[in-house]
Formats: structure tokens, sequence, C-alpha cells
């Protein structure tokens, strides 16, 4: 696996490199990091790999990890998602102790900090509307140019701050913007708006304010409130580090924090904004926002991945400051490397066929002794009822064998895992001529799967009594988008929504030990795939999702490159 691992945290990345660097030569003492959600949506694989560098760091240099929620926007920000988002931090293996923060509990303070910008002639208040802002600010190619109310006097810019506080106006009648230069090259250094008028509720503060302030004016000044040394965010925000220092610089702030920016994660056939995400659940593309088609982590847990194999790709891709796409199968490959070494194998039947085995006594049950996990020793085993009547794979048999089709057809022997050997005799048919049911014979002597005169069928099939089977639905998932690049050449990405991206099977027949297995914990059918039971499932009527079939493309597509490459 480690041939394949790009960056490690052993070989340390640019931003680890700078943390140790700092520590050395003791430019900061603790390294604090945070990482800062802004409670509008649910988290998602994006911002796993922001949680992982971020906790990740502060866990390796002895540093610490802030969880601030960036609620600035009271419009798009409810409860339920700060709920969700811890959880669902807790659950990826991280923890801020009792470093938790929200911005709003820093509104009073940011207030102070405006209004002393305000006093040193360094932010106004502005009347032009929205527009008229965007109009001023001028393009890349053209400087912008100056508010007529750009050199109010403070006395008045104090005032009329004041009286936004109080509520005189109505949303959008006024801003207050820092004074910097609207001629800047760097379009966030033009007069930047700080706070806007919002009659909202905010669900933390209620209506004690209906100014707020934008990301640019909270987030740095709260890096500072909180003595974050090292503010990691992604590379959409480099063009903001001037105003962030700016501000910094500008302000009786109570330490000094840098900004660093990273690549952000893209997957393939996956859309990583929450924006998409909220219209997927809307639109009811989707079961919910932890539909285990979603990549939001709660739909990566409900699917069954395990939280290891998403840190793990995270420390695979490692961090670099270029934007790139990673695979998709990538991830995938992380998470079978878990599975492969952790989740129980067990026995499932998706599309039964019965077999019936004649020289088997009726009412005869036998314990069948079968291995938990082949690859791990330590896992023991567990007893599978063995009966006369069984059901196998209904694609296990051929009445006419292909070539290569090396599994059960008339006439020829198998063996049943960790069973016997079975031989099949005869084809029943229903009056339409489907396949209805197989009779067989069993040798007694291959017991356990192994013949005294060493004969070795080609091919082991999974099974389960018929007497002792539990009805299954299971829910086959596939890409959400069947194109790589949702949305790419200017399709609308809901063009490129894979429409089978769920298969729902009824009447699958699993093994009678997975009738009550608790939601969340990932198995293997064996043959078949991994599987988890989700929140659907009831006692005695268990839904299991498809995590992931057993065929390991990305593992594949690495193979292809070396070939290629020698
Ligand atoms: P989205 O683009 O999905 O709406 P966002 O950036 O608006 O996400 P925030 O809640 O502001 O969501 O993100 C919190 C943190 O997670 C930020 O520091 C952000 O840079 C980081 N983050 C968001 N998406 C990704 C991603 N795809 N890869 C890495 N980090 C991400
Ligand atoms: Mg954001």
């Amino acid at each position: 696996m480690s041939s394949q691992t790009p960056s490690s945290p052993e070989r340390g990345d640019f931003i680890r490199e700078i943390v140790a660097a700092d520590l050395r030569e003791g430019r900061c003492e603790t390294v604090v990091t945070r990482f800062p959600p802004e409670p509008n949506g649910y988290l998602h694989i994006g911002h796993a790999k922001s949680i992982c560098l971020n906790f990740g760091i502060a866990r390796e240099f002895g540093g610490r990890c802030h969880l601030r929620f960036d609620d600035t926007n009271p419009t798009k920000e409810e409860q339920e998602y700060i709920g969700a988002i811890e959880a669902d931090i807790r659950w990826l293996g991280f923890d801020w102790g009792e470093h938790l923060y929200f911005a709003s509990d820093y509104f009073e303070q940011l207030y102070e900090w405006a209004v002393h910008l305000i006093k040193a002639g360094k932010a106004y208040v502005d009347d032009l509307t929205a527009d008229q802002i965007r109009e001023y600010r001028g393009t890349f190619t053209e400087p912008g140019r100056d508010s007529p109310w750009r050199n109010r006097s403070a006395d008045e810019s104090l005032d009329l701050f004041a009286r936004m506080r109080a509520g005189e106006f109505p949303n959008g009648a006024r801003v207050l913007r820092a004074r910097i230069d609207m001629a800047s090259p760097n379009i966030n250094l033009r007069d930047p708006v700080l706070y806007r008028i919002l009659h909202a509720e905010h669900p933390r503060t209620g209506d004690a304010w209906c100014v707020y302030p934008t990301y640019d004016f909270a987030h740095g000044q709260s890096d500072a409130i909180e003595g974050v040394t090292h503010s990691i965010c992604t590379l959409e925000f480099a063009d903001h580090r001037p105003l962030y220092d700016w501000l910094i610089d500008n302000l009786p702030v109570p330490s000094r924090p840098h900004q660093y920016e990273f690549a952000r994660l893209n997957l393939t056939h996956t859309v990583l904004s929450k924006r998409v995400l909220l219209r997927l659940v809307n639109g009811g593309y989707v079961r919910g926002w932890d539909d285990p088609r979603m990549p939001t982590l709660s739909g990566l847990r409900r699917r069954g991945f395990p939280a290891e194999g998403i840190r793990d790709l995270a420390t695979m891709i490692g961090v670099a400051k270029a934007e790139s796409v990673v695979e998709v199968e990538m991830l995938e490959h992380a998470v079978r490397d878990v599975l492969n070494r952790r989740a129980p194998r067990r026995f499932a039947v998706l599309d039964p066929l019965k077999m019936v085995l004649e020289n088997y006594p009726e009412g005869q049950v036998e314990e069948m002794e079968v291995p938990n996990n082949p690859e791990d020793p330590f896992a023991g085993s567990r007893r599978v009822p063995f009966t006369r009547e069984l059901w196998i794979e209904r694609d296990d048999f051929m009445e006419e064998p292909v070539r290569k089709f090396f599994r059960l057809a008339p006439g020829r022997e198998v063996r049943l895992r960790s069973a016997y050997f079975v031989t099949c005799r005869e084809v029943v048919k229903d009056a339409a001529g489907r396949i209805v049911e197989l009779r067989c014979t069993y040798d007694p002597a291959t017991r356990g799967g192994d013949a005294p005169d060493g004969r070795r069928p080609k091919a082991t099939l999974h099974w389960v009594s018929a007497a002792h089977a539990v009805p299954a639905e299971v829910r086959l998932y596939d890409y959400l988008f069947r194109s790589p690049h949702p949305g790419a050449d200017g399709r609308d990405l809901f063009e490129d929504l894979n429409p089978d991206s769920e298969t729902v099977l009824r009447g699958c027949l699993v093994e009678p030990s997975l009738a009550d297995l608790p939601v969340g914990e990932t198995v293997q059918f064996e043959r078949l795939g991994y599987f988890c039971p989700g929140p659907d499932s009831a006692p005695g009527a268990p839904v299991f999702n498809r995590t992931l079939t057993l065929k390991d493309t990305w593992a594949k597509l690495q193979a292809q490159g070396r070939d290629d490459a020698a």
C-alpha cells in the first residue's frame, strides 16, 4: 500500500514543515490550529481533509485544535447542523476538548474593533447599495472608484454605525467598509465590507444583533482572540490573506495568527459543495444528508465506510498547494484495505435459488464451523446451520455453462464453503420455464470442505439454510454522478446524475447471525462485497447498504500504471 502513497506525515508536507520550523525557531511555543465550519450544512469528505490536517497537526506537535463555528450568517445557519458537525468530527476520531468556540461569542469584541477602525480613519459607513458597491469596485483590469461616502467624517460614521446596530435602518441600507485602497490590484483590498445589516434571528444570539460581521472581518480576529498560531484554509482564501494581515496589523488584537493555504480535496464522480448537496437533499434526489451515496461524513458512515479509511485517504493524498482531482477509487481502496482486515465474513444470498440435497436426512441440522475472517486468525469462527434445503446465488448456476464458467452446472460438482461438496443432478422448472430448484446430492466424506481423495472442485459457493435464512432488503449503490467530472464542459450538474445509483433488492436471504447486526457494523458478504445494516433496519428485518464491491479498481489502475511504466 505504501508504494501508492504520494505523501506521508513522516515525510511531512509544506504546512507541517512550517509548523516544525516555527516551533524549532521559537516563533511559537505551542501550535494552535482550528477547524472553522460554517453551520449551514453537513460536513463532507473535503472537510475531512481539513479536519485531519488541523487536528492531526495539533496532535503530532503537542498543540491543540479548536472547533470554531463560523456562525456569522444567521440566514443560512441552523442549530441542527451544529450537533451533526460535532458528531461527525468525533466519529472521524478527533476531539477539541474544551476548545469549542463560536464566532458569535466575539460579536461584542468585533464591534468594538470596528469602532476602533472608524476612529482611526480606517473604516467608514457607506450608503451605496450592494449593486453600486459592486459597480464601483472595478474589475481585475480596471481600478475601483471611491464611494462618495468614503471621506465622511469618523464622527458621522461612528454615529451611523451605532444607529445601524440599534436597528434604525433596513437590510442593505448601509454597510461598514474598511478604508484601504480602491485602486489595489487585489480586489479584496478595495475597501472590503466589514459589516452588513441583517434583521434576522441568530440561532445563538437571538435578536441581540442586526449587524453582522463578514467572514473576512470575523475570521482572522477570531483566530487572534483564541491565540490560533496557524490558520489553515483552502486556496481560494489566498487572495484574502493581505486583508487578513491588514486587519491584524491595524487592530489591537491579543495575538498574531498567520494564514496558510492548501489545495482543497476534489474527488471524481463527486460534488463537494454544500450548496449542491443541499439541492440534492431538498430536491428529493437522495434519502437525505446521510444518504449512502452522499459524500457527507454521515452518508459515508451510513454506507459503512470506516473512519480509519477516510483518515488513511487523507494521509495518502497528503497536502499540497496545487489543485488536483483525486480518483474516488483511491478512497474506495483505502476503505477496502481497512475492511479487508476488519470486516467479519458472512453468508448472504442476494438472488436466491433453492438447492435440495436429496441424500441429506430430512430434519437434520448440522452446525458448520465457518472462519470469521481468513485475514485475521484472531477473528475466530462461528457456527452456521446446514440443512437439506439451501439457498444459493442464482447466477452461481448455469444450465448450459459457457466457457470459463466453473461454477455449478448439471452433473458438475462444487464446494459449499465450509460444508460439503455437492453435485447437481436435476434442474426443476416452473410452467414458464424458469429454474426454481436444483436437485443435488452431497458427499458426506467432504464435511468441512475437503475430500479425502484430494479432489478439488473449481468453485466454492456461499449458501444459507432455507430453514434458518433471514429475509433482508439489500440496497446496492453506485456513483451518484455518472461522469467522473460532474457538470464539466458547461453541462448542468443534474444531467450527470446516475439514474441507477441505487438498486433495491428485496427477498434476499442472509445467515441467521445477520438478523440483528447493529446498525453501522460493516461485514463482508462472502464473494459479494462489503455491506452494512442501515437505520431503516427493524429487529429481525435488516436493511443492508452495500458499502463497496470486492473489486479494487484503484489497485488495478495502479498495477496498470506500473506495467505501462515498465
Ligand atoms: P463548501 O464549499 O462545501 O460549501 P465551505 O468551505 O463553505 O464548504 P466551511 O464550513 O466554510 O465550508 O468549511 C470549513 C473548513 O473546511 C474551511 O476551512 C474550508 O477551507 C475547509 N474545506 C471545505 N471544503 C474543503 C475541501 N473540499 N477540501 C479541503 N478543505 C475543505
Ligand atoms: Mg466557507
